[in-house]
């Protein structure tokens, strides 16, 4: 099936969905926030969140059993899940570059965990990779996969954001 005709079909699916009467809005709020990230990725990456949607709800369908999704849309996923609780809203950006989608499909040993590597500019979460280097005792040994934001161009590295942020409020 054709990228068009499968973001047709998405749409007609969550047209059905909005029908219903009693749409939890948690849920709605996930689906809005699923719908704007779809269209600032590329046809490729969109291409692949929404193929594996589909074979995420078959499986489950056919199965009863959660399929084990790719760091693609776990990354997708997740971003989703962060912009539909309101309360949870920061000053970051809601996004995910073409640059990073790239690594999460190519490199297996890319992660993400919360502050560990982000932008200290606008605050995005970038992917690091564990380290083998043991120079900085008392914190996360991690390299970072991107020395510059690909976004805004801003510097990378530990809680960067954070520490910018309080510094601010300091001063
Ligand atoms: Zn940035």
């Amino acid at each position: 099936m054709g990228l068009e005709k499968r973001v047709e079909r998405l749409e007609q699916l969550a047209a059905e969905s909005t029908e219903e009467p009693e749409i939890d809005p948690w849920w709605q709020a996930y689906y809005d926030a699923f719908d704007a990230l779809l269209r600032t990725l590329s046809d490729e990456h969109a291409g692949l969140i929404i193929a594996e949607e589909e074979a995420r709800r078959g499986h489950y369908e056919r199965t009863g059993e959660l399929y084990r999704t790719s760091k693609l849309y776990d990354r997708f996923h997740s971003l989703c899940i962060a912009q539909a609780q309101p309360q949870e809203r920061r000053p970051r950006p809601f996004a995910l570059p073409p640059a990073v989608c790239d690594v999460l499909i190519e490199d297996p040993e890319a992660e993400f965990q919360m502050g560990w590597c982000e932008c200290a500019d606008c605050g995005l979460s970038l992917p690091h990779k564990k380290s083998a280097d043991l120079k900085l005792p008392g914190r996360p040994q991690i390299d970072p996969i991107f020395p510059t934001c690909p976004l805004c161009g801003g510097r990378v590295g530990y809680f960067f954001f954070s520490i910018k942020q309080q510094q601010r409020s300091i001063t």
